[in-house]
């Protein structure tokens, strides 16, 4: 008979980086945008279609390729791009446009799951698919470290709803990254990817950590400057497996919001990362689906487990 303890060992523990807006919560205090909006714009990113008669794409994406090209971060253009994605359904009902009927129910559904049934109101907490997530990973005796990753300013509060909810976690160590560097209260700061990743997994506590959006976009959001990844496929530490979440991953290698380290330097191409270690997370399906996020955790544990054998 094996112990728990015993089969854990055996267990990969699993870290699981979380980005915030997009990801686990819909709202975004940093653009000053409205839950109204919020779920729209979530709509405009996640609903594929022809515009204008070309090939498929997010509305999201033709507002930024064809109605307001230019640069992805000029502030100008930024704000003219949230206005028209926040008339989504409005251009699909004067354009007549099919995808109009799917659109409207989707929004239905949306606010239904999400209106408080004693007082009406409508409340945009932490999707569930995350607490699923959460209760399965106990359930099955899988070992797993939270850690927060945003560029946004809702930490604070997502760390409380987080440790307040029955299923939830607490946050041992709330930190930031300045630059490619790791600022943990007390210490020095930890320079190499190698020793924030040894940190955070010999730790075995959860983190919320402020990622360094300035660097990122100071250097015309380029992927070498984001969100570090750090992720171990030298076989050289306790078994773990590293995923991340993000709505705006890209999969692209020069232009992303995350930037994937492997600890001892060898890199794989981001493209094969997708799916497999990092997730671009679809905003509808992370708040509809309650396995969403358990059922890409389980399966990228299979995979790993395939891969030692
Ligand atoms: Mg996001």
């Amino acid at each position: 008979m094996h112990s728990t303890a015993q089969l854990n060992q055996t267990m990969p523990r699993i870290l699981l980086n979380f980005d915030l807006n997009g990801t686990l919560i819909l709202k975004d205090t940093s653009k000053k945008v409205d839950d109204q909006y919020m779920i729209i714009s979530a709509l405009a990113e996640t609903t594929f279609a022809s515009w204008n008669g070309k090939q498929s794409t997010s509305f999201k994406q033709y507002v930024y390729t064809e109605l307001l090209p230019g640069d992805k971060s000029n502030p100008h253009l930024k704000l003219e791009r949230q206005k028209t994605i926040g008339k989504f359904v409005e251009w699909l009902k004067k354009n007549q446009h099919p995808a109009l009927e799917s659109v409207e129910k989707t929004y239905r559904t949306i606010i239904d799951k999400f209106t408080d049934s004693k007082t009406g109101e409508i409340n945009f907490m932490i999707f569930p698919s995350f607490y699923v997530m959460i209760n399965q990973l106990r359930l099955n005796k899988i070992p797993f470290t939270i850690i927060l990753r945003t560029f946004g300013s809702d930490l604070p509060e997502v760390m409380e709803e987080i440790e307040k909810h029955p299923d939830g976690v607490k946050f041992s160590y709330q930190v930031k990254f300045d630059g490619p560097r790791l600022i943990v209260n007390g210490m020095r700061p930890v320079e190499k990817a190698d020793e924030i990743f040894d940190l955070i997994l010999n730790s075995e506590k959860h983190f919320a950590i402020q990622d360094d959006w300035k660097y990122w976009n100071q250097h015309k959001e380029q992927a070498l400057y984001g969100k570090p990844f750090l992720y171990d496929l030298s076989g050289t530490r306790a078994k773990n497996l590293s995923l991340f979440f993000d709505d705006n991953i890209t999969g692209d290698e020069h232009l992303d919001i995350i930037h994937p380290c492997e600890i001892s330097g060898h890199n794989i191409v981001t493209q094969a990362l997708c799916d497999w270690l990092i997730f671009p997370v679809n905003t509808m399906e992370a708040m509809l689906d309650d396995n969403y996020f358990t059922n890409r955790v389980m399966k990228a544990l299979k995979l790993s487990e395939l891969d030692k054998k």
